[in-house]
C-alpha cells in the first residue's frame, strides 16, 4: 500500500481564503487593515529567511507586516521595553518575536511580555492556558498546522490512539493540548528522550492510530515501527547532506502508513497561514475589549 500524502499547500490555501473575507469584513465594518510587528534581534539567518517569507505572504494577502531589527548586543531590559511598547500601540495587532533571541536573553520572559490579545504565535502562559481549559483563543502555529492536517484527512478520529513524539513548548505539548479538546477526544501519548532511553519508542509508535512527529531527528522514527493504515504527520525539518528530511523514515513509512504528510511540502507551507489567520483572529479578540 502506498499512503496518500498530506500536502500543506491546499490546506493553505483555504484557509488564505477566508482570511481574504475576514479581511474584508475588517476593513468594511471598522475600517482596520491588521498589522503585524515582527521582532528581529540580531542577525540569525534563518530568522531573516522565516520573517522574509512572513513579509512577503502578510503583503500577498493585505496584512501590514513591519519588521523591527535590533542589534544583537541588545540588553534584556530594552527589548522588555520595547515589547512593551508594541504592547500599548494602538496600531500594532500582533506581535511575533523571531526566535532564537542571542545568549542572555530569557526567551521565555520575553514571549510572556507579548500581551494574550497580541500573541499570534500563541506562546504566551494565557493563550497556551487557554488551551487546556478547552477554550483556545490564540494556538501556536506549527501545532496547530499539525491539527489542522488532521483534520483534513477527515477520518473518524474521536478517541483514537494519538502518539507525539517530542514534547517541546510550541509542538509537542501544545499538539497534545490541542488533541485532548472534547471535539476530538484522542488519546494521547507523549514520547520524549526519556521514552527514548528506555527503549519503548517503536511501541508507542506502533500503537498510534494517528501519529505526530516533531522531536528535530532526522529519520527517528522507523518505517516499520508504524501502525498499518495510520495518519502520520511530520513536523521535523533537518537538512542531511544538503537534502531537507523529516524526522519519519518517509520512503519505508509510506508503504505502512494510509495518510503521511511529506517534508518538505506537508505541515511546513500551513504555518505562515496559520500566523497570519491568528493576526486577523488577534484583531478581532482586540475589537471585543476596545
Ligand atoms: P525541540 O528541540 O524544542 O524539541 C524536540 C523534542 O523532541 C524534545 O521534547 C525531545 O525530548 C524530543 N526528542 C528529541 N530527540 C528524541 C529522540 N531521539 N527520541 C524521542 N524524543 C526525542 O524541537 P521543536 O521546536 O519542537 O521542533 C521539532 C522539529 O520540528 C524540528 O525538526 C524543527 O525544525 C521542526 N519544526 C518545524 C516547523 C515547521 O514550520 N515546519 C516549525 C517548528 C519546528
Amino acid at each position: 500500500m502506498s499512503a496518500k500524502l498530506l500536502m500543506g499547500k491546499p490546506i493553505a490555501d483555504k484557509i488564505n481564503e477566508q482570511i481574504k473575507k475576514d479581511l474584508a469584513e475588517l476593513k468594511e465594518k471598522h475600517g482596520i487593515v491588521p498589522s503585524l510587528a515582527s521582532v528581529l534581534v540580531g542577525d540569525d539567518p534563518a530568522s531573516k529567511s522565516y520573517s522574509g517569507r512572513q513579509k512577503k505572504n502578510a503583503g500577498a494577502i493585505g496584512i501590514e507586516y513591519e519588521l523591527h531589527e535590533i542589534s544583537g548586543g541588545t540588553s534584556e531590559g530594552k527589548l522588555l521595553d520595547f515589547i512593551m511598547e508594541l504592547n500599548q500601540d494602538r496600531s500594532v495587532n500582533g506581535i511575533i518575536v523571531q526566535m532564537p533571541l542571542p545568549k542572555g536573553i530569557d526567551e521565555h520572559k520575553v514571549q510572556s511580555t507579548i500581551v494574550m490579545e497580541k500573541d499570534v504565535e500563541g506562546i504566551t502562559p494565557t493563550n497556551m492556558g487557554l488551551i487546556v481549559y478547552d477554550r483556545p483563543r490564540l494556538c501556536p502555529c506549527t501545532a496547530l498546522s499539525a491539527v489542522k492536517i488532521i483534520e483534513s484527512v477527515g477520518a473518524d478520529i474521536y478517541g483514537k490512539n494519538l502518539t507525539i513524539v517530542g514534547r517541546s513548548a510550541i509542538v509537542g505539548k501544545p499538539v497534545a493540548l490541542l488533541m485532548l479538546q472534547r471535539k476530538y477526544s484522542s488519546t494521547v501519548t507523549i514520547c520524549h528522550t526519556g521514552t527514548a532511553k528506555v527503549g519503548t519508542l517503536p511501541e508507542h509508535v506502533g500503537n498510534a492510530d494517528i501519529l505526530v512527529v516533531a522531536a528535530g531527528s532526522p529519520e527517528l522514527v522507523k518505517g516499520e515501527w508504524i501502525k498499518e493504515g495510520s495518519i502520520v504527520i511530520d513536523v521535523g525539518f533537518n537538512v542531511v547532506n544538503g537534502k531537507t528530511v523529516g524526522d519519519v523514515e518517509f520512503e519505508v513509512a509510506k508503504e505502512k502508513a494510509g495518510y503521511i504528510s511529506p517534508v518538505p511540502g506537508g505541515v511546513g507551507p500551513l504555518t505562515v497561514a496559520i500566523l497570519l489567520q491568528n493576526t486577523v483572529e488577534a484583531t478581532k479578540w482586540q475589537l471585543e475589549n476596545p
